[in-house]
């Protein structure tokens, strides 16, 4: 499948990466001429503009930061929907409000493209290793069409609904790991104003009913205070604002999203946006004094 891939940050360059080692015939535009260039020595050919590189293309991947910059690539005359060719499978992997995934795909249906949004669960990490989880709104034949190129992003890959449910299903992910990680922050904390040692106090909870992913991989980091992204606070507190806009239109109260919604915002406002979202855990130094 000739494969175009817009967005080649932190997540969309590894996954390019790995497509091009799979053996896709692999076209990459970002705005960074720095990142093309990366995927162009892995073996990628190079685009300089969305219509470039949707030209073509039997599959378009976008993986951008957020709603403003999907819509921007897609709409609009220079966008990959006016470009794109019936048929072609438009495949969002960027984490944006479900009722944008779904507009998207509204329009891109209307053009005779297969939309589906896909977006990932498993961070740098996992995209780098071509292991993460991939949750998938959209046509459930378009689906199993894609399935074989996904399968080379993640090991976890599923339908789960029609177009957007892959974002809610992730804005329930984030909700789910921003707590997770205010708690890990918070564990520290007690630890050590407990005058106990935090790596060993981790090390028994990593192994028992309160292990977790991000206790496996950034408990030592969290620790030690290294905050390289990764996953950056100013992605994390887009992803809160997903969520509490999601239960709003679901009709439900998610009182410790509220929370944590609120200590990412604190995050954010402490000039911590560029850093990993394991920062939280200097909300909580802070709040404690
Ligand atoms: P990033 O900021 O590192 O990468 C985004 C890339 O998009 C950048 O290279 C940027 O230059 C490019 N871009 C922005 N606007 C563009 C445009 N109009 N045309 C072409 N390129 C454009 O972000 P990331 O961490 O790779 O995250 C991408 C998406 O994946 C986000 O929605 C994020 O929430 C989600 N996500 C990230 C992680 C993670 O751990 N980093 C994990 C899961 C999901």
């Amino acid at each position: 499948m000739k494969t175009t891939f817009i967005g080649l940050g932190i997540m969309g360059s590894p996954m390019a990466a790995n497509l091009v080692r799979a053996g896709y015939d692999v076209t990459g535009y970002d705005l960074s001429d720095a990142s093309v260039e990366r995927l162009v020595a892995l073996g990628g050919k190079a685009a300089a503009s969305v219509p470039e590189a949707v030209a073509g293309a039997d599959v378009v991947i976008t993986m951008l930061p957020d709603s403003p910059q999907v819509e921007e690539v897609a709409f609009g005359s220079d966008g990959l929907l006016e470009h794109g060719t019936t048929g072609m499978f438009h495949v969002d992997m960027s984490t944006i409000r479900p009722e944008t995934s779904s507009r998207v795909a509204k329009a891109a249906t209307i053009k005779g493209i297969r939309p589906l949004d896909a977006p990932v669960s498993g961070g740098e990490r996992g995209a780098v290793d071509g292991t993460l989880s991939i949750m998938v709104g959209g046509h459930p034949d378009d689906f199993t069409a894609i399935s074989p190129l996904l399968g080379v992003l993640g090991t976890t890959v599923r339908h789960v609904g029609p177009s957007g449910a892959g974002q809610t299903v992730k804005a329930a992910n984030q909700l789910v790991v921003g707590g997770i990680y205010g708690l890990v922050a918070e564990a520290i904390i007690l630890l050590e104003a407990s005058g106990v040692d935090p790596e060993s106090g981790l090390d028994v909870l990593a192994g028992g009913l309160a292990g977790s992913r991000i206790l496996e991989l950034r408990r030592h980091s969290m620790i030690k205070r290294e905050f390289t992204p990764g996953f950056r606070i100013d992605l994390h507190h887009k992803d809160m604002g997903i969520a509490i806009a999601a239960a709003r239109r679901a009709g439900v109260s998610l009182p410790l999203t509220g929370l944590v919604a609120q200590l990412m915002a604190a995050a954010k406002a402490q000039g911590h946006g560029s850093l990993d979202h394991s920062a939280l855990l200097k909300v909580i130094e802070r709040i404690n004094g």
